[in-house]
């Protein structure tokens, strides 16, 4: 399988390359050449997530992994569930918050971790010596976490984190500045916007990139995208065992940067049966702007209690665009609602009143399906962060306290290792220049 770039076409790399390059030329995103399609869905349900796993991925990473190379990968990767629960007839929550940081972010970097892992072992026997590395990633929350404890201790990889101060809740900053050696995390003045700028402006430094080996972990890296391809599969198959009508089921989305929706296209494109998707945002509201008036229109991001998906130009956007303009999937399998404040607080009220206990970000998926869905629609929702990594703004608005799962509970009382800085490219080159000797512990 190639991978060519949306924006200049004519680029055409391995998957090997783009996960390695993480863009294209002039900020292109990666997308395949052709998405599998399979005929054989059910047998594909009927078998365990990792065997299952192994054969979607498969035509996806084509010769640069072998069936044995993969299946480890994912082995390793996966080593945690994905959960279909349900919450009422029509409704359940396919909970991915089960890896160690206690979000959906952990299959997609788990993932990708373990593949560079491999492509850069190849490429130093290959060449008898090793290239530096660097992961420069954005965070407005989760994926730092996820990216902090994929990549933590991987020989010759240097992680660069940066994420907007305090915008984040203390929790979710503990998660992944607490680490140290090969993790450096940047407390950035500005918001997650400013911090996504200043990644795609050190791409667009070729002198810096080269000297440091530049690489992102967002969702822009095609690998952390095939890997969520994956627990729609396993839902779907979770469902199929209760429910023999697999015809009207409608995934609800929280989205942010848009990559969980990119991936769920893609499983439907592989002939997943999914009958439509529901995008949520907050009241970062582009795309359902977008989709209702034709105007891509970017405003100020403001800052929400959801704020993973605090997000006005999500970066994914372009490739789900390509695939409802070119027939990949319908056009008209991708609705969009925007969901504030108050209606996220009384979705996880009622849902509480249901017997869950949410977050913030699934209660907008689950809050967009209570408007959107229609009769005969079986909907599920994406769980995509653990309640205690919420857990202020949930007891606030539930009045009851949430525990702390182990997890969160061994980096509370770890000092945070971040150091601040201004949201300047030039204070940001300097800052990865000067380090990029630094040896890793
Ligand atoms: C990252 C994140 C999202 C948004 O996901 P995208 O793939 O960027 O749309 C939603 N919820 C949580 C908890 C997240 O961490």
């Amino acid at each position: 399988m190639k991978y060519y770039n949306l924006k200049e076409n004519d680029e055409q790399v391995s998957f090997a390359q783009a996960v390695k390059q993480g863009l294209g030329k002039n900020q292109g995103l990666f997308f395949p050449t052709a998405i599998p399609k399979f005929d054989n869905i059910e047998e594909l349900l009927a078998l365990p997530l990792v065997e299952r796993s192994v054969k979607i991925m498969q035509p996806f990473v084509g010769e640069d992994l072998n069936t044995s190379q993969l299946t480890d990968i994912i082995t390793d990767a996966f080593n945690f569930p994905a959960l279909l629960q349900p919450i009422s007839p029509e409704r359940a929550v396919l909970e991915l918050f089960h890896g160690p940081t206690l979000a959906f972010k952990d299959f997609g970097a788990r993932f990708m971790a373990k593949c560079l892992q491999v492509f850069i072992a190849k490429d130093t026997k290959a060449s008898g010596k090793t290239k530096p590395l660097t992961i420069l990633t954005a965070t407005s929350g989760d994926t730092g976490a996820a990216v902090a404890h994929a990549f933590h201790g991987i020989d010759n990889i240097r992680v660069v984190i940066m994420y907007p101060k305090g915008k984040i809740s203390l929790l979710q900053e503990k998660m992944f500045t607490t680490l140290g050696g090969n993790i450096e995390t940047l407390a950035i003045d500005g918001d997650f916007d400013d911090c996504q700028t200043l990644v795609k402006q050190s791409f667009d430094d070729k002198e810096l990139a080269n000297i440091i080996g530049l690489n992102s972990a967002n969702s822009i890296n095609i690998s952390r995208l095939i890997a969520q391809v994956c627990y729609y599969f396993e839902a779907v198959a979770q469902l199929s065992r209760v429910k023999s009508d697999l015809s009207n089921i409608v995934f609800s989305i929280p989205s942010g940067n848009f990559g969980n929706l990119t991936a769920g296209l893609f499983a439907k494109a592989m002939g997943l049966p999914i009958k439509r998707f529901i995008a949520a945002t907050n009241m970062n509201d582009t795309v359902p702007r977008y989709l209702e008036t034709g105007q891509w229109t970017v405003n100020k991001t403001v800052a929400t209690i959801s704020n993973a998906m605090d997000v006005s130009n999500p970066n994914n956007w372009p490739r789900v665009e390509h695939m409802l303009k070119s027939g990949i999937v319908d056009q008209g399998c991708v609705s969009s609602v925007s969901i504030d404040e108050e209606q996220t607080q009384s979705a996880i009220i009622q849902l509480s009143k249901l017997g869950y206990i949410t977050e913030p970000h699934a209660a907008i998926a689950y809050k967009a399906l209570q408007y959107s869905a229609e009769e005969g629609e079986f909907g599920i929702f994406l769980g995509t962060a653990h309640p205690a990594k919420f857990k202020e703004v949930v007891e606030s608005i539930l009045g009851q306290p949430i525990s702390l799962p182990k997890e969160l509970a061994a980096c509370v009382g770890e000092p945070i290792l971040s150091e601040d800085l201004s949201a300047n490219f030039s204070d940001l080159r300097s800052y990865l220049l000067s380090r990029s000797t630094r040896t890793v512990a």
